[in-house]
């Protein structure tokens, strides 16, 4: 499955744009199966946007309206479940800095019914971790559980950098660790709750655009059951956005990976 757009909406137009892209997309025979967009966003500094908040709810409302893409956004506080609610968002996505936030957990666990949630590692966060977070949001709804990198250290030129330098799946300049080896083990973990699928975001793990298509792939190849990508505009390549614009692909170069990542998975199948 393929879950694709922007990090955070910026507006109505972008969000509308975003939702064209991913059409077209649809119309060349693509299959894409969801549109994220962030209007709440957990930003490391308090002066950094923060995302739209409920008027960029309406706006993915109306770009599902428009392309009949379910919806996938960020609840970051549990007083917003009745809004999430109210506005039918179809997949709630739940962030890496709130993988172990027990009490949102608890919260949407106890109320989100049989919506969806897409649960993203926590950024230091181990299998035992990964198993309790999925069983607070109980079993009666999928859980899209999804990989996403793992903090790095601040190494600089250090020996730490040389190390990256020789491990497989690494890049010294991705922007966390990556986390694919790992997809076996967590679907190995979940492999008794039918409820949960396994996932990757190789947009978070690459944090620049030109390393997304190879993390895309290495997902793929190691059985991922869904990516997550976020997107930019053919307009906007290379320019800054307010969120992650660095590590978004343009519908080109998503098509492009789609492509490739299609024919790793005809042969993940067959074996
Ligand atoms: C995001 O999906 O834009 C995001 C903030 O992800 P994460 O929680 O994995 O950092
Ligand atoms: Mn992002």
């Amino acid at each position: 499955m393929i879950i694709a757009g922007r990090c955070a909406i910026e507006s109505r137009e972008d969000a509308i744009q975003a939702a064209n892209e991913l059409i077209e997309l649809r119309n060349n025979g693509y299959k894409i199966h969801g549109m994220r967009g962030g209007v709440f966003k957990p930003r490391t500094s308090y002066k950094s946007f923060q995302g739209l908040g409920e008027i960029g709810l309406i706006y993915l409302c109306e770009a599902r309206e428009q392309t009949g893409f379910p919806i996938v956004t960020e609840i970051m506080d549990g007083g917003d479940i009745e809004l999430f609610k109210r506005y039918g968002v179809d997949v709630w996505q739940i962030g890496s800095r709130n993988m172990q936030n027990y009490s949102l957990l608890k919260a949407i666990g106890e109320t989100r019914g049989e919506i969806p949630v897409l649960l993203k590692r926590g950024m230091c966060s181990n299998m035992k971790e990964i198993e309790g977070a999925i069983g607070y949001l109980g079993d009666s709804g999928l859980v899209f559980f999804t990989l996403r990198g793992l903090q790095k250290m601040d190494y600089g030129n250090s020996e730490i950098r040389k190390l990256m330098e020789c491990m497989k799946h690494q890049n010294p300049d991705y922007r966390f660790f990556n986390d694919v080896d790992e997809i076996t083990t967590v679907k190995n973990l979940v492999k008794s709750k039918e409820h949960v699928v396994v996932g990757f975001d190789p947009s978070h793990i690459a944090g620049n655009w030109q390393y997304v298509p190879q993390v895309a792939k290495e997902a793929v190849e190691h059985g991922a059951n869904f990516l997550i990508i976020e997107t930019v505009s053919e307009k906007e390549y290379g320019r800054k956005r307010k969120c992650d614009g660095e590590q978004g692909l343009t519908p080109l170069q998503l098509a492009r990976t789609l492509g490739e990542c299609v024919n790793i998975h005809r042969n993940y199948i067959k074996e």
